[in-house]
């Protein structure tokens, strides 16, 4: 399944219920599910951990839908590497690079 067809499955289960609940509604149930990430992680449960990951994947592709935002087309900055420096592996600094520079 290609990140568009994960997109459009998201849309034609979920949308109109989505559509109803509005765009602030959608986020914070994708902050709400990013901390059951976060407790999976300390669990070190790898179902859970599993769950979790697609949990927070559909509530950011709910958010995407709701204001037309085309995930393959996102996902397409990372394709030629990183995208401040292009380089794979990223060769920027510490810290320069956006994605899990906070990560411990
Ligand atoms: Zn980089």
């Amino acid at each position: 399944m290609t990140i568009g067809e994960f997109q459009q499955a998201i849309r034609s289960i979920y949308y109109e219920r989505d559509r109803a609940r509005g765009v602030l509604a959608a986020y914070a149930w994708l902050n709400e599910e990013a901390g059951e990430l976060a407790r999976a992680i300390r669990s070190g449960d790898a179902g859970a951990l599993t769950t979790e990951m697609s949990d927070v994947l559909a509530w950011l592709t709910t958010l995407a839908n709701l204001l037309d935002v085309d995930l393959e087309a996102a996902a397409s900055r990372f394709a030629q590497g990183c995208p401040k420096c292009g380089n794979t592996p990223c060769s920027c600094p510490d810290g320069a690079q956006s994605t899990l520079a906070e990560c411990p």
